[in-house]
C-alpha cells in the first residue's frame, strides 16, 4: 500500500491554464523522491497538493489512507502527517526560534508548555541549532534559519516530508549545511518527496528522480540510470 497514490491528477488554474496533467505517481512509505525539471514545470504545485496547499479538480489523491476532497477533515488529517519546508523559511520574524516551534498553529494549545518546550528543544538538536533557540530568526544565517523551518516541520512527527527547493534561497556556502541534515533524515526512514535542482544530493539520498516538464511527469527512474542517460 503507497503512502501517496496521485491517480490521473489534473489541475488548472484558473479556467484554463493545465498545470497538472494526467499525473500518475504512487510513492511507498520510506521512499525517497526527488522532483526535477525546468522552472514552471509544475513541481511545486505537484507537492502542494499533497497537503493540501492546492487543490486538484480531477483524479484522485490518497496520501496514508485519507482521500483528498474539498473536505476540511480531510485537510486538517492530511496536515498532521505532513510536514513542509519552503524556499523562503517562512518562519514568525517577531518569535524566538523556540518559539517560532513551541507557538506553532498546528501545536498551540495542544501540548503543555513544558511538554511543547522539550519537545522543541530536542528538534533543534537534531538540526544542531539548540543553542540559538533564544535568538530571532533575523539574527541567524539562511542556512540556520532554514534548519529552524525543518525542525519545526518534524515537531510534528510527520510520516511524509514536503521540501519545495529547500536551498535555492541560500547562500552556496550554506547549502551543504542544510542539505546534510535533510540526508540524515533520509537515513531515519521518514518518506520524502523534495522538489530541488542540486544534482549531487538526488544521487546521494533519492530513491526514485522524477522528472517533470508542462505538467506532466517525463521520466522517473532511480538516480543511477536517471543520471547515466546516453
Ligand atoms: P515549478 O515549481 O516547477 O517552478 P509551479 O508549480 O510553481 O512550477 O508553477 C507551474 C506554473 O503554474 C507556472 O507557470 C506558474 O506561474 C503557474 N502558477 C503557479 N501558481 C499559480 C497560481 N496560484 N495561479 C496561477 N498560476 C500559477
Ligand atoms: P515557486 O517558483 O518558488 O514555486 P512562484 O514565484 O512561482 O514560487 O510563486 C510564488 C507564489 O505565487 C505561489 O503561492 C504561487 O502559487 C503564486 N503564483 C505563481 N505564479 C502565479 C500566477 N501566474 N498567478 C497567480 N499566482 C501565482
Amino acid at each position: 500500500e503507497p503512502i501517496i497514490t496521485f491517480e490521473k491528477v489534473n489541475k488548472w488554474y484558473g479556467n484554463n491554464f493545465h498545470v497538472l496533467r494526467d499525473i500518475d505517481l504512487q510513492v511507498a512509505q520510506g521512499e525517497r523522491i526527488v522532483v526535477c525539471g525546468p522552472s514552471g514545470s509544475g513541481k511545486s504545485t505537484l507537492i502542494r497538493c499533497i497537503n493540501r496547499l492546492e487543490e486538484h479538480q480531477q483524479g484522485r489523491l490518497v496520501v496514508d489512507g485519507v482521500e483528498l476532497m474539498d473536505d476540511v477533515k480531510a485537510i486538517d488529517q492530511v496536515r498532521k502527517k505532513v510536514g513542509m519546508v519552503f524556499q523562503q523559511f517562512n518562519l514568525f520574524p517577531h518569535l524566538t526560534v523556540l518559539e517560532n516551534l513551541t507557538l506553532s498553529p498546528m501545536w498551540v494549545g495542544k501540548l503543555p508548555k513544558k511538554e511543547a518546550t522539550e519537545k522543541a528543544l530536542l528538534q533543534l538538536e537534531r538540526v544542531r541549532i539548540a543553542e540559538q533557540a533564544d535568538k530571532y530568526p533575523l539574527q541567524l544565517s539562511g542556512g540556520q534559519q532554514q534548519r529552524v523551518a525543518i525542525a519545526r516541520a518534524l515537531c510534528l512527527t510527520p510520516k511524509i516530508m514536503l521540501f519545495d527547493e529547500p536551498t535555492s534561497a541560500l547562500d552556496p556556502e550554506m547549502i551543504k549545511e542544510v542539505l546534510d541534515v535533510i540526508v540524515e533524515m533520509a537515513g531515519q526512514g521518514i518518506t520524502m518527496v523534495c522538489v530541488t535542482h542540486e544534482m549531487g544530493f538526488a544521487k546521494a539520498v533519492a530513491d526514485r528522480v522524477i522528472f517533470m516538464d508542462q505538467g506532466q511527469i517525463l521520466e522517473q527512474n532511480n538516480p543511477n540510470d536517471f543520471f547515466n542517460h546516453p
